[in-house]
């Protein structure tokens, strides 16, 4: 006789409460997830899948031009936005009923509406409660926009991909890789982008030279980059268009202001304050190793937990709380070494330690670089160059940190992810042969440490 309607009950069918759902059901958990937005959560609807569509409409016009010098002309470029939008919405909702089926096949229960959490074992969504022996958060994140006078005029990530009209001129506020990548994404599709940053450079926590190298890239695709500089107000004209006073004391004049700063987990509401569950920075949940909040019949994963906000991080978080709830593993998720990517033109791709941060914990450090102009653009006509570099601790010989600026990188940095989490040294590099002609072979012939 069940004591609990459910044995888990999942709030937020995002990245990680899908994942956690899906598996403890197929494993023959009794599972509720609730979800008061869009099956498959932030990465499917306003995140990872319409970015990366869009990131790649962004490249075409630039594709045409460089075609010309291989020969291929056309005959005038229109971007017609409602059919990108629309062709973009149509994949969601194509994603969306997929998510709908996988949940429903693997024999969750699907709950409609907003959850907020009542006591250790109940949940509530709407006037119904439901009782269940283990409750997991995983509720995500919701972006950050900060309390400045005209802030009603700004978007988010969660307005950008459903808006009525493509703006002529782009102001993007931020200095993470949503903020570069969106900037990427207005100027390869022809609107006049600026991008501010309180900071001195964007993409904190990269590799140093790698945000400058990029930064130089972004530059010459035609963003304007505003680096020290943020809004002050905004204010609409009887036009239609938004006036940003910024801190240095000029004016920039905008069609759309959209803010990419941060993101914080989204527990407004949700009850954790009156059942006394432990929160961090942000309102993020506070979770041990096992992702088991102070209450022991709750727990959280994802991005409402804040430690690293990228989808796979989320799916393997999950994962590892349905193994060993339900399937006895005793399995830890290792935050070392998470290959990522900033889908900016060109991508960067970048896994393991930078070069400070290397030289932090390492006495001899071997840096190895290569900057180059890609096969491609020596008939394309582009600028653009690659740029590639490679982190060794001198003593042991093992590769430390790749980090790369340059077309497909995020596709290049998840195969040499795997060669860092085998633990490859310098010299299983050098003996790998190449594939010729690549970008990709030059991580595998580079001989002389440019300092060390
Ligand atoms: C613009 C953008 C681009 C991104 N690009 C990438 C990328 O390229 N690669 C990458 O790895 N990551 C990317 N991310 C991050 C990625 O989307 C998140 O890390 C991931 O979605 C986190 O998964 P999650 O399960 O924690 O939360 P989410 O996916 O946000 O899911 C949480 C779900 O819970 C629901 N929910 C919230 N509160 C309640 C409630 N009370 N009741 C019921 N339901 C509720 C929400 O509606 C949501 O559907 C991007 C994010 C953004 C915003």
């Amino acid at each position: 006789m069940a004591e609990y309607d459910f044995d888990l009950f999942v709030i937020g069918a995002g990245s990680g409460g899908v994942r956690a759902a899906r598996m403890a059901a197929g494993m023959g958990v009794k599972v509720a997830i609730a979800e008061d937005r869009h099956l498959g959560g932030t990465c499917v609807n306003v995140g990872c899948v319409p970015k990366k569509l869009f990131v790649y409409a962004s490249h075409y016009a630039e594709s045409f031009e460089e075609a010309a010098g291989f020969g291929l002309t056309h005959k005038g470029m229109e971007f017609d936005w409602p059919t990108l939008r629309d062709n973009k919405t149509k994949e969601i909702e194509r994603l969306n009923g997929i998510y709908q089926n996988l949940l429903v096949n693997s024999g969750c229960e699907l709950i409609n509406g907003r959850a907020t959490l009542v006591d250790a074992h109940t949940v509530a969504v709407g006037d119904k409660q439901y009782t269940a022996e283990r409750i997991l958060v995983a509720v995500g994140g919701w972006p950050n926009i900060p309390d400045i006078p005209g802030k009603e005029h700004i978007i988010s990530s969660n307005e950008v991909f459903y808006l009525k009209e493509f703006p002529k001129r782009a102001l993007i506020v931020g200095g993470g890789y949503i903020a570069v990548e969106f900037a990427g994404i207005f100027a390869g599709l022809g609107a006049k982008t600026t991008l501010a940053y309180r900071g001195d450079l964007f993409l904190r926590g990269f590799d140093n030279e790698i945000r400058e190298f990029t930064a130089k890239e972004v530059a010459k695709k035609g963003v304007d980059l505003q680096f020290n500089n943020n809004i002050e107000s905004i204010e609409k004209q009887a036009d239609g268009s938004l006036l940003a006073t910024m801190t240095d004391g000029s004016v920039i004049e905008a069609d759309q202001i959209m803010y990419a700063t941060g993101r914080n987990p989204k527990v407004q509401g949700l009850g954790l304050e009156a059942l006394g569950i432990e929160q961090g920075k942000n309102g993020a949940i506070v979770v041990n190793d096992e992702f088991q909040t102070n209450v022991p019949s709750v727990y959280a994963v994802g991005d409402v937990i804040d430690r690293v906000q990228l989808t796979p991080v989320a799916l393997a978080e999950g994962m590892a709380l349905v193994r060993n709830l339900y399937a006895g593993a005793n399995q830890k998720v290792d935050y070392d070494l998470i290959p990522t990517a900033v889908f900016c033109q060109p991508n960067i791709g970048t896994v393991g330690l930078s070069e400070e941060q290397a030289r932090e914990q390492y006495d001899n450090i071997e840096v190895y670089k290569s900057e180059f102009r890609a096969m491609k653009h020596t008939i394309s006509g582009s600028e653009e160059r690659t740029f590639m570099k490679m982190l060794v601790d001198a003593d042991s010989r093992k590769v430390l940190g790749v980090h790369m600026v340059g077309p497909d990188a995020g596709e290049i940095i998840q195969g040499i992810g795997i060669a860092l989490k085998a633990g490859a040294t310098k010299e299983v590099f050098d003996s790998t042969i190449g594939i010729h002609p690549t970008a990709a072979e030059e991580f595998v012939t580079m001989r002389e440490p440019s300092s060390n």
